[in-house]
This record gives structure tokens, sequence and C-alpha cells, in this order.
């Protein structure tokens, strides 16, 4: 039978079977940690989709434009990261950080449009 210790600290685990810590004090370590893991993981993403909204929101003073994506690259766009899709009915797919949204368009050029509504 495998030994069992604790996820933290791994001292050995005495009693149920099913325990994972050795006291109460490693449980709460454990799980800040993961914690803070997380909130470093949203608040990465987070500033990821800030500041593709600042760039498009920065080359779209109008509210329309058409720039390239070396524009978009050279100022750090990361087009893995939006917000939301919205596909129109003709299939073309805009992609949103917040209300600034992108639009792939010929020969790496891209749309950029500002939506006044909040769409669910
Ligand atoms: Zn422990």
């Amino acid at each position: 039978m495998k030994k069992q210790e604790c996820i933290e600290c791994g001292d050995r685990l005495v009693g149920r079977q099913d325990k994972k810590f050795c006291s109460d004090n490693c449980r709460s370590q454990y799980n800040n940690r993961l914690n803070s893991d997380q909130s470093k993981f949203v608040r990465n993403i987070n500033n990821v989709l800030r500041r593709n909204y600042r760039i498009l929101q920065r080359l779209n003073p109008q509210g329309k434009s058409k720039v390239s994506r070396d524009d978009l690259v050279a100022l750090g766009f990361n087009f893995r990261y939006f917000t939301n899709e919205y596909v129109t009915k003709a299939g073309k797919v805009y992609r949103f950080c917040y209300n600034q949204g992108y639009l792939s368009l010929e020969e790496n050029y891209f749309a950029i449009v500002e939506r006044k509504d909040y769409v669910l």
C-alpha cells in the first residue's frame, strides 16, 4: 500500500485514508497558494485583454477604422485573447475586446469597429 503523505509538507499522515493534509495549517497554506496562482493567471489574462482594448481604442478614435496586422503586432496586440465573438448573418466573425471589435479583412488588414450596445 502507498505511504500516505501530506500533500503540502510531505509529512507522514496518520488516521483516515482519505486525509490529504497533516494539519489545518497545511490545508490553508496549500489552498492559499492555489488561490494566488489562480488569481495570477486571471490577472495576466486581464492585462492582455486590457492592453488589446487600449490598442484598439487608440487605433480607432472615430469608432471605425482599418489597420494592418503589423500595426497591431507592433503595439503588442495579442490575437489569442478576446472577450467575445460576434458572427454576422453573412458569417463574418468579429472578435471583441470589450466594446472594441476587429474583423479580419483581405491582405492582413483588419477593420476595427466600436459597439455602442452591450450584447449578452
Ligand atoms: Zn503537512
